[in-house]
């Protein structure tokens, strides 16, 4: 089975970054090879402390990821500044026939900013026209787009048109922060159509679950699943994830969520 290269940043906490994205593919049976980008020192409530690794680092790791083994998508989470922006958009343009599914880390949910407000021209010039799909939650939409954020489906459309100008084909736009007893992710695909993921809203919050549902996407993709299936996969895996926290009280037993 071919590898996902996984780009982000460590989470001390364990519960975001490569560390999830590690579990979850692993939990699908795929291996990840990690690209680091970013250390972090977190706790569920605060992030005390970002070191971004230096680029020659960071290119060394991509550059020894890329010739491990057949790569099958890749996934880019916390990138931290525009310099690491850069780089990768560098290296991966030359890249064919290999999807890269883009998790626009901006925020991280405690409140610290994991991207540098002038990193964010560079994610959008440089890094959307190369994935195949992107995955903002609403905040991340509204940013990115520099529309009010919104979970109307008239704003969403609009959004994910305002993406797909930006030469990203296909929007996953996640409605996890939003209200209401269900959550949808709703996907706007490269011809324009769109499909609505609905699932039950379950009670509380969980770190870590854009990382999980990229990842998720990403592994499929590797697979040769097609996009919207991998999108209903990776939103069951999450709603799987949040029933077993609630049921186990202690962290996700990721080793359980295999489709
Ligand atoms: N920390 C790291 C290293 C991450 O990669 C991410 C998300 O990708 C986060 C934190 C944010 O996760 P959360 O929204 O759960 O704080």
């Amino acid at each position: 089975m071919a590898d996902v290269i996984v780009i982000g940043g460590t989470d001390s906490s364990g519960g975001a970054g490569l560390s999830r994205d590690i579990a979850t593919l692993a939990s699908l049976g795929a291996k990840a090879v990690p690209v680091v980008t970013a250390v972090t020192a977190q706790t569920d409530d605060q992030v005390k402390k970002i070191q971004v690794l230096p680029p020659e680092m960071v290119e060394a790791q991509l550059e020894c990821a890329l010739r491990t083994r057949v790569v099958g998508a890749i996934k880019i989470g916390m990138l931290g500044n525009a310099l690491t922006v850069a780089l990768i958009a560098g290296i991966l343009s030359k890249l064919k026939n290999v999807p890269i599914v883009l998790d626009p880390v901006l925020i991280s949910s405690s409140g610290t900013r994991l991207l540098d407000v002038d990193a964010e021209e560079a994610l959008k010039h440089q890094l959307l026209p190369l994935s195949e799909v992107v995955t903002p939650n609403l905040l991340e939409a509204a940013m990115l787009t520099g529309m009010p954020i919104g979970d109307g489906a008239a704003t969403l459309e609009k959004q994910a048109f305002h993406f797909r100008a930006m030469g990203v084909p296909n929007v996953l736009i996640k409605g996890g922060h939003s209200t209401g007893d269900v959550v949808v992710d709703v996907l706007f695909d490269a011809w324009g159509d769109h499909v609505e993921f609905v699932q039950t809203r379950q009670m509380g919050s969980m770190r870590g679950t854009g990382c999980m549902l990229a990842s998720a996407i990403a592994g499929q993709l590797a697979q040769g699943v097609a996009l919207e299936v991998a999108c209903h996969i990776g939103q069951q895996m999450v709603g799987q994830a949040f029933a077993l926290r609630a049921k186990n009280q202690d962290g996700v037993a990721t080793a359980d969520l295999a489709q």
